[in-house]
């Protein structure tokens, strides 16, 4: 069947793959499948073109008999709390995340404020593509409400976080929709916030949307310059957190998710969700607490789905997506931020003393061209031949890509590229030379595979 949802919902550039006809269909689909009843929450982040996808998606939704309640300009984990806090059926997010302005997407969210599994998004293929949409009778149409969702969501997280001290804190929104939630959640647990690209512009002025080093320059130097505690950056829809030390350098994504996870650990046998790209670091962090590590396959829905079914008290990924059950099933930008704030005040220490504690495992990442219909065959027969060529595996992990874990704490994962004709390799070792001889044993059982097979 053809496809619509990728790893992370619907994304395409807009008015060409994204168009208001194509989320005119999405919310009569999504209020077909929902029994043409119930309440839809709708959000969206600030860029120019969500205001006009959101007109034709609610169009779509109350034609199918659904109520709507629109919440505005909200980070992604609002919809998502929103849904359970209103009782809605269900919510729908137009966000493309950290893409460029260009682009725009859609995220639904079941009753439980979780993010759409695969089998409810093919459910919404299914009928999308075999048009099996219905609308109501003019007398059922549905009826469109706002609401303003934020007081009561920075209520409940202010509650779920507590500092014993205020923080000076630059945050860094990079004009997403974490703007207009993150400065005044800090505020109102006694920091002192200076903020940077913190007004919602859709053309995204400050910086690129991924918190990557790269991208949080500018919170790097502003960090050094006033003496700031922290600095804490999201994403374009703020369901992720980047943080910069008190020195200006910004945090390895595996420590501080490390460090997080480990913060969480409450009691023995307390579970993590993390996936099988993060690093080792997570898993040694967690058990020194006593705490269990459990991985998934790559993408926020796979952790949320994990994190529900193990009872696990946290779930994160390196991107920064990170869940704490304990409020919502979202991966929650604004919550992160507060928690991390939360780490420091429980600890006493700063965030570069407590990211120099942990050991540096060097990691390395090569793609490997292979086309698309090759992938299948050529993993296939990487895991017959890598099992030999590693002699000291201690485990494999087949439930996303391959990772093999080595007696000497290294690890390796070879992944097919969902998206582009590449298999990604990673290798984690306890030296730089380990994890180079690792790749490079890696690169060369593929190639031999791949180039073997192009000319047979
Ligand atoms: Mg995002």
């Amino acid at each position: 069947m053809r496809r619509l949802f990728g790893t992370s919902g619907i994304r395409g550039v807009v008015n060409e793959d994204l168009t208001p006809e194509l989320f005119l269909d999405m919310g009569l689909t999504l209020a077909t499948q929902l029994g043409n009843s119930g309440i839809v929450v709708v959000g969206k982040d600030p860029r120019t073109s969500s205001e006009m996808l959101e007109s034709a998606l609610i169009s779509g939704l109350i034609s199918g008999g659904c109520d709507v309640i629109r919440l505005g300009v909200v980070p992604t984990p609002v919809v998502g709390f929103a849904v359970r806090s209103l009782g809605a059926s269900a919510g729908a997010m137009i966000t493309a995340s950290h893409n460029p302005p260009e682009y725009n997407g859609l995220k639904f969210w079941d009753s439980k404020g979780m993010a759409y599994s695969p089998a409810l998004e093919e459910e919404v293929e299914e009928l999308y593509f075999r048009r099996r949409t219905k609308p109501v009778a003019w007398d059922e149409i549905g009826k469109v409400e706002e609401v303003d969702v934020l007081p009561r969501y920075l209520e409940e997280i202010t509650r779920s976080v507590s500092l014993k001290k205020g923080y000076t804190v630059v945050l860094d929104c990079g004009n997403g929709a974490g703007a207009i939630v993150t400065p005044h959640l800090l505020r109102r647990l006694g920091c002192k916030v200076i903020t940077i690209n913190s007004q919602l512009d859709g053309h995204f002025p400050g910086r690129g949307l991924e918190p990557t080093p790269e991208n949080l320059q500018e919170l790097c130097g502003v960090i050094r310059s006033v003496g700031a505690d922290i600095g804490l950056a999201h994403d374009g829809d703020a369901d992720r957190i980047a943080a910069v030390d008190e020195r200006g350098r910004v945090a390895e994504p595996d420590k501080l998710l490390a460090l997080m996870a480990a913060h969480q650990v409450r009691k023995k046998g307390d579970t993590v969700v993390t996936t099988v790209d993060a690093s080792n670091v997570v898993d040694e962090s967690v058990k020194a607490k006593g705490g269990k590590v459990v991985r998934t396959k790559v993408g926020d829905v796979n952790v949320a789905s994990e994190v529900k079914k193990r009872g696990a008290i946290f779930g994160g990924e390196p991107s920064g997506a990170w869940i704490f059950p304990h409020v919502h099933l979202a991966p929650d930008g604004p919550l992160a931020a507060a928690k991390i704030l939360e780490l420091l005040s429980s600890t006493g220490k700063t965030l570069s003393e407590l990211l120099d504690a942990l050991p540096t495992y060097p990691t390395l990442r090569e793609r490997i061209a292979c086309p698309n219909e090759k992938k299948t065959s050529a993993m296939k027969k990487f895991e017959a031949l890598a099992t030999k060529e590693f002699r000291d595996v201690a485990d494999v992990l087949t439930i996303d890509g391959i990772r093999l874990s080595l007696r000497d704490g290294g690890w390796l994962l070879v992944r097919p590229s969902g998206t582009e004709p590449y298999i990604r390799i990673t290798a984690e070792g306890r030296t730089p030379k380990r994890a180079e001889e690792m790749l490079n044993s890696a690169v060369g059982i593929l190639k031999k595979i791949i180039e073997h097979k192009a000319r047979s």
